[in-house]
């Protein structure tokens, strides 16, 4: 008979809770320790886009009626992807023409973070708040974990699922980097049932991204709700007087307006203040089409937000332990193919498999946590290298660079065969 196991998750963000779902859900005993106390402690208020292939592992953690729920409070599917200048002119457009979403499992989805969030707690038991891990020692085959509060538990398997600045890693591969890439994304909220018809048409039925002189981008998306959920994904009494960067209910549009931090001009100091944000991105974007500056003034003064973007940096095999890391917390990316959720997803779900096999004595826990690992740095260090080039074609200074991009999309968009193969790999990623 294996002996059974506990495992100690630090961190209850969207991998951490992934994988306690999953594990709850084979009966393998484990503990989410989570440093907020609250679902309002940190910026969450965004859409998060949810691909196929996220999609299948939420499945296969979640039980079948969390899933059912979870489908049922994602926004409408965005129909459109489109590429514009800062004039507006379209350099490609894929106009609902991008998969047609027959798997009722697999399909794209927009989900609002905190929905998912909220979701991804329910049924949990042993979630523990307001536990700030600071170090783990080991004991043989035990590992201790130790809390800001002097408190500390002991498991048999610690996960490192505590996001980009986790501290888990930070002692577990101490030469593992996470770097400043020198960009920073403004993001605003804009309400459409106050909104709706001061929005240029084809910034309403899906994405728009515009790469823009001078090492500006933009991304437009729509969050379309279908309706509060009684159950989940309304506002809830913990969320009442959170302010509107937590309004759940609400269809909106948002936008991140991103480009190396000296061309805002900003100083640290100044990335909470509203007004002075709302100021740097009109100015930066200056000379644009009158419907991409509009979006500026028209978002919710109180939702306006700065994001310093950051990425890790591949790290070489390492040897493996009774400790693992999924998510943000090995392999955080740049948002620029919006992606690193379902990459921490992807985990979860894998990781899930490796110790319910262990579990059930059907591999060895180290075996299993091994190949784990392997697979994770293979799919996952792959997502942050696509992801920074994507940022970079995004945000470049090259006039040439530029050029180029916006001369081949108009060429796409010409090629009939080409754009459809395009549409399908945007299709499935
Ligand atoms: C602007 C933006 C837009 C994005 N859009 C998308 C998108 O559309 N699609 C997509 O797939 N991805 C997107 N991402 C990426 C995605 O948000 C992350 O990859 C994802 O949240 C990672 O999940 P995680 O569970 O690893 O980490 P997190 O969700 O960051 O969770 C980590 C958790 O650990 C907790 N924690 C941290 N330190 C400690 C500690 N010491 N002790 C205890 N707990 C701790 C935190 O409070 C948090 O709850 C976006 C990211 C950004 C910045």
């Amino acid at each position: 008979m294996p002996k059974p196991f506990h495992v100690m998750i630090i961190g209850g963000g969207i991998g951490g809770l992934t994988l306690a779902q999953g594990l709850k859900r084979a009966g393998v005993s484990a503990a989410v320790y989570e440093r907020d106390r609250t679902l309002t402690d940190r910026l969450q208020g965004y859409r998060v886009h949810i691909s196929p292939t996220g999609s299948r592992a939420l499945h296969e953690c979640l039980p079948p009626h969390l899933f059912d729920i979870f489908d049922r409070t994602c926004g409408a599917r965005n129909t459109a992807v489109r590429f514009f200048t800062e004039q507006m002119r379209v350099l490609l457009a894929f106009d609902g023409d991008l998969v047609a979403d027959t798997d009722p499992v697999a399909r794209h989805r927009a989900a609002s973070r905190i929905t998912l969030r909220q979701l991804l707690l329910a049924e949990l038991e042993n979630v523990h708040f307001g536990k700030t891990f600071e170090r783990y020692e080991e004991r043989g085959e035990r590992i201790i974990a130790h809390f800001a509060d002097g408190t500390s538990v002991e498991g048999d398997v610690l996960i490192a699922a505590d996001g980009g600045g986790s501290r888990v890693r930070r002692q577990f591969l101490p030469h593992a980097q996470r770097v400043d890439t020198g960009v920073v994304g403004i993001a605003g909220k804009i309400f459409l049932d106050t909104a709706r018809d001061r929005i240029a048409r084809p910034l309403l039925d899906g994405i728009s991204l515009v790469a823009a002189r001078g090492g500006l981008g933009l991304f437009v998306a729509i969050q379309e709700m279908s309706g509060p959920i009684a159950c989940l994904g309304g506002n809830e009494p913990a969320l009442a007087g959170a302010g509107n960067l937590y309004e759940n209910t609400r269809s909106y549009l948002m936008w991140a307006l991103s480009a190396k931090r000296e061309k805002f001009g900003l100083r640290e100091a100044e990335w909470e203040d509203g007004a002075v944000l709302t100021a740097a991105a009109e100015a930066a974007m200056e000379g644009w089409a009158r419907a991409f500056r509009d979006l500026v003034w028209l978002a919710d003064p109180t939702t306006i937000s700065c994001l310093p973007i950051r990425t890790s940096v591949p790290v070489a095999p390492w040897r493996a332990r009774r400790i693992t890391l999924l998510g943000d917390a090995i392999h955080s990316m740049t948002p620029y193919r919006g992606i690193g959720a379902n990459v921490a997803i992807k985990d979860a779900a894998r990781l899930t498999r490796a110790l319910v096999a262990a579990h059930r004595g059907e591999r060895h826990l180290i075996e299993a946590i091994h190949d784990y690992e392997a697979g994770m740095r293979d799919y996952a260090f792959r997502a942050v290298r696509n992801s920074l080039k994507a940022m970079h074609q995004t945000v470049t200074d090259s006039q040439l660079g530029l050029l180029f991009s916006r001369l081949s999309m108009r060429a796409i968009e010409v090629l009939p065969p080409v754009k459809r193969a395009m549409a399908r790999g945007l299709g499935e990623e």
